[in-house]
C-alpha cells in the first residue's frame, strides 16, 4: 500500500485556478438560476496568489 507523504519541494499551483489567481464564475439569474454567462472571479482557494493553500511556510 502506497503511503502518500506530505512533502513540499516547491509551492504548488492552486488546483482551482491553476495558478492564475482567478476562476471563471458562472453568473446565474432568476429563480431557476439560469446561467447567462461567465465572468472572471477572485479565487477564494488561494486568495488570488495562484499558489495552493498550504502551511504558510
Ligand atoms: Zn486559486
Amino acid at each position: 500500500m502506497a503511503t502518500r507523504k506530505k512533502t513540499k519541494p516547491k509551492p504548488a499551483c492552486c488546483p482551482d485556478c491553476k495558478g492564475s489567481g482567478e476562476v471563471p464564475t458562472t453568473v446565474l439569474v432568476g429563480r431557476k438560476r439560469r446561467a447567462v454567462g461567465k465572468q472572471s472571479g477572485f479565487c477564494l482557494t488561494c486568495l488570488g496568489t495562484g499558489e495552493a493553500p498550504g502551511d504558510g511556510e
